[in-house]
């Protein structure tokens, strides 16, 4: 093996999703915690609680309690290089998720066990079964009175439109909750609340009619495991990775994350079986993780880590190659040479220099305006990752300058956090309108909030009679051109210049369709 093919092999990259309050950010820091790279609890941001929080660099996520950036947090451990890549659990931010799922190879999906299948939970399983995203599952809280896990199986599979396969399963429930049994082992874990300890009591059994079974667990919970795991074996498939790897099948793990149980099993079989670094698709072939040649594309944009510079940083996932420091690199799509002297790895809570960085890695690029969420480095060759699209948003306010000895600063504000992704701009000519288009409230909140404290520009917003943007293509320039003419009043151009119908209603998109055969309508602003 190449050099090359030695760090992909050793590489796991993935995101941690949930409905918020499922316990994301708990599991986040248990596994920082089993894999050595903190050493107490409490060090990775929480979303509720200001006091531990050590990456609330935006004033609007202390002042509002909730998690809008993305965190990096990279650790080692048995010799797997393990990127995390964190998301906002919000709705409003969901789009910054979205964006986080195309730089990562797989997904752990966090659910309670009390609540089971919530609203975010379905449309982040969305994302990941468009992009074939392998997933394995934790059901949390199970010191909590939840749901029956047979039952709770059933919902995954049924609300998330996918096959499931338990790894082990959960003795009790609650106040009666003594423990897992891993199925495929046959090792008994021991519950004991405890948020301090990180290690499990395990037992070896050979046999589940030991009846060293039943003194562990007590009688009736030792003949419900033996009931249990006799049904699973009778009905569900020995478990198959190329199933997992395909997005099929998710493995699903029981645990308590806030009491560092089921952790330890979770991370072991993640690092078995979660893919290295895959390849990606660009506008003209697909990049494979092993070619030699260095490419990447940015997934995100943060501004302002230091509110006394004026730099941002953009998150370039490692796609191919080796990355190196103080070398120039092509930007596809300015078609400009750039070099990095100060690149950063994220490692836990710690952020240092990289020298090098391999496929599957994510690095921090500081950026004084060269980039846009999806653009692509590479060494020379002229190719853009896809897969990064933009998608119809959901509510539509139009931008009004409180202050108009601010123009300047307000252009500029709202260009740069529409190149960030914090929400997407729509112009509208003549007159050079802005139109706002967001998932949620909170983004309107976050985007008023940072042009008057990043950029001195007062704004307000003004309501909209606009309920659906669609990006519009049609079978030749001509058709498409007559179209614009005569909708002038419902046309405007997103960052990249493509039109865009802004409709009232469906009826109009409906209508729409029916008048035009010759003009399609997207729903994404990547069709192809
Ligand atoms: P997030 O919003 O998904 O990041 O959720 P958090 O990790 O912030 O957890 C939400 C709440 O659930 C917090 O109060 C945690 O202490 C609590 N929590 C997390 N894991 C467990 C668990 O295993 N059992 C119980 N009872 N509570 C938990």
């Amino acid at each position: 093996m190449t050099t090359l093919q030695t760090e992909i092999a050793k590489r796991r990259t993935f995101g941690i999703i949930s409905h918020p309050d499922a316990g994301k950010t708990t599991l986040t820091e248990k596994l920082l915690l089993f894999g050595g790279a903190i050493q107490k609890a409490g060090t990775v941001k929480r979303n509720k609680d200001e006091k531990t929080a050590t990456s609330d660099f935006m004033e609007i996520e202390k002042q509002r309690g909730i998690s809008v950036a993305t965190s990096v947090m990279g650790f080692e451990y048995k010799d797997v290089k393990i990127n995390i890549l964190d998301t906002p659990g919000h709705k409003d931010f969901a789009e910054d998720t979205y964006r986080t799922l195309t730089a990562v190879d797989s997904v752990i999906l966090v659910v309670d066990c009390v609540k089971g299948v919530e609203e975010q939970t379905k449309k982040l399983m969305q994302v990941c079964r468009m992009r074939h995203t392998p997933v394995i599952i934790f059901v949390n809280k199970m010191d909590r009175e939840g749901k029956d896990p047979f039952d709770l199986l059933e919902e995954l599979e049924k609300e998330l439109n996918i096959s499931t396969r338990p790894l082990s399963w959960p003795i009790g429930i609650g106040h009666s909750f003594k423990g897992v049994y891993q199925l495929n082992n046959k090792v008994l874990n021991l519950f004991s609340a405890n948020k301090k300890k990180i290690s499990d009591d395990t037992i070896t059994i050979s046999d589940l009619a030991d009846p060293k079974v039943d003194q562990l667990v007590g009688d009736l919970l030792a003949a419900k495991l033996r009931d249990d795991v006799e049904l699973i074996e009778a009905v569900a498939e020995p478990f198959d990775r190329s199933l997992y790897l395909a997005g099929y099948l998710a493995p699903v793990f029981f645990g308590s994350a806030i009491n560092n149980f089921g952790v330890q099993e979770l991370l072991e079989t993640f690092t078995q079986i979660a893919p290295h670094p895959q390849g990606r698709e660009t506008d003209t072939r697909k990049v494979e993780s092993d070619e030699s040649k260095f490419t990447g594309f940015v997934f995100k944009i943060h501004a302002n880590l230091d509110p006394n510079h004026r730099d941002r940083i953009a998150f370039c996932r490692i796609c191919s190659g080796t990355f190196k420091r103080n070398t120039f690199y092509h930007h596809n799509r300015l078609n400009k040479k750039l070099k990095f002297a100060s690149p950063t790895s994220f490692m836990a809570d710690n952020k240092s220099l990289v020298e090098e960085a391999f496929p599957g890695d994510v690095i921090g690029l500081y950026d004084s305006g060269n980039f846009k969420i999806g653009d692509t480095l590479t060494e020379g060759e002229s190719l853009q990752f896809v897969g990064i699209p933009s998608f119809s948003p959901e509510i539509f306010r139009e931008l009004e300058n409180n202050d108009p000895f601010k123009t300047k600063q307000l252009e500029k504000g709202i260009h740069q956090l529409s190149d960030e992704g914090v929400a997407q701009l729509f112009i509208q000519n003549p007159g050079n309108r802005k139109i706002i288009g967001t998932v949620g409230e909170l983004q309107f909140e976050v985007i008023q909030f940072r042009l008057l404290n990043e950029y001195g520009a007062a704004c307000s917003f003004r309501h909209m009679n606009i309920t659906k943007a669609k990006w519009i293509s049609a079978i030749s320039e001509e058709e498409l051109k007559k179209f614009i003419l005569r909708h002038g009043q419902k046309i405007a151009y997103d960052k990249e210049s493509k039109p865009v119908f802004l409709a009232a209603s469906a009826w109009d998109i409906e209508y729409a369709t029916k008048q035009y055969p010759e003009v399609s309508f997207h729903d994404t602003s990547e069709w192809r």
